[in-house]
């Protein structure tokens, strides 16, 4: 049986790992450094390469100019097994529409991706994004809002609807998300569809605050410049990304 400390093992193997030499059959394999900049490769990849990634590969979504290959198959899987070295974390929503390795036109070891419906922080959420920055190879943290968001719509509507029953399981998330709601309502005055886009772009902005407030490693990387913590907004409509530095 697999013990929850073995689990933290696998987890952190991306930076036990580093010294590729002592990898046991890797060494000189060519599928580390194929493709697009290498997949599994043992480097940390700086907060700034981190942006101009994602932005190249979200620009080749848009155009629909994507890889052929972004490194999904079994020569980029098998080093894998090996650890992983993701070069940036993104915090998104669960929406069935917002799927980060297609929007970054990504293969597989590249982002480390917490999904949670309306994207708002919780304490398991937390750890999962610093799992990623402490214990392995991301340098970029971004929270990537989007258009239409359901959860956002779901906390805008309790707020102009008070009583509107829910599961203790959606509450939970629209009473993360209400801080941001109300934020939003009180500096922009908007109601309905376009208080909700508004609401979402503010709960980014104060998730990214909250993060490196609530983490003092994450914050402490940010302050010696190792880390960047920035907000996104993705477009339904355009497929477009605005990443917010
Ligand atoms: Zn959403």
């Amino acid at each position: 049986m697999i013990s929850r400390r073995d689990v933290l093992k696998g987890f952190a193997a991306g930076t036990a790992a580093f010294a590729l030499s002592n990898l046991p059959g890797l060494s000189g394999s060519t599928a580390w450094a194929s493709g697009h900049g290498g997949h599994g490769e043992a480097k940390v990849v700086s907060p700034q390469e981190a942006i101009a990634r994602l932005k190249k590969g979200n620009q080749r979504y848009v155009s629909m100019n994507r890889l052929p290959d972004p490194g999904v198959g079994p020569e980029v899987r098998m080093p894998l097994t090996k650890g992983q070295w993701p070069y940036a974390t993104i915090f998104s929503c669960s929406d069935s529409r917002v799927p980060s390795e297609l929007i970054f036109d990504e293969g597989l070891g590249r982002l480390f991706i917490v999904r949670v419906a309306g994207n708002m922080l919780a304490p398991a959420l937390l750890g999962s994004i610093e799992y990623a920055s402490i214990h392995s190879t991301s340098r970029l943290i971004m929270v990537m809002g989007h258009e239409s968001c359901g959860a956002v719509g779901a906390a805008v509507h309790v707020a102009e609807h008070p009583g509107t029953k829910e599961t203790p399981g959606i509450n939970d998330i629209i009473n993360r998300l209400m801080p941001a709601v109300l934020k939003a309502k009180k500096e922009t005055g908007l109601n309905g569809k376009e208080l909700v886009e508004a609401a979402a772009k503010e709960n980014v902005r104060m998730t990214v605050k909250q993060i490196a407030d609530e983490s003092e490693p994450l914050r402490e990387m940010q302050n010696k410049g190792e880390l960047k913590i920035v907000g996104g907004y993705y477009s339904l409509t355009t497929a477009k990304v605005d990443i917010w530095v």
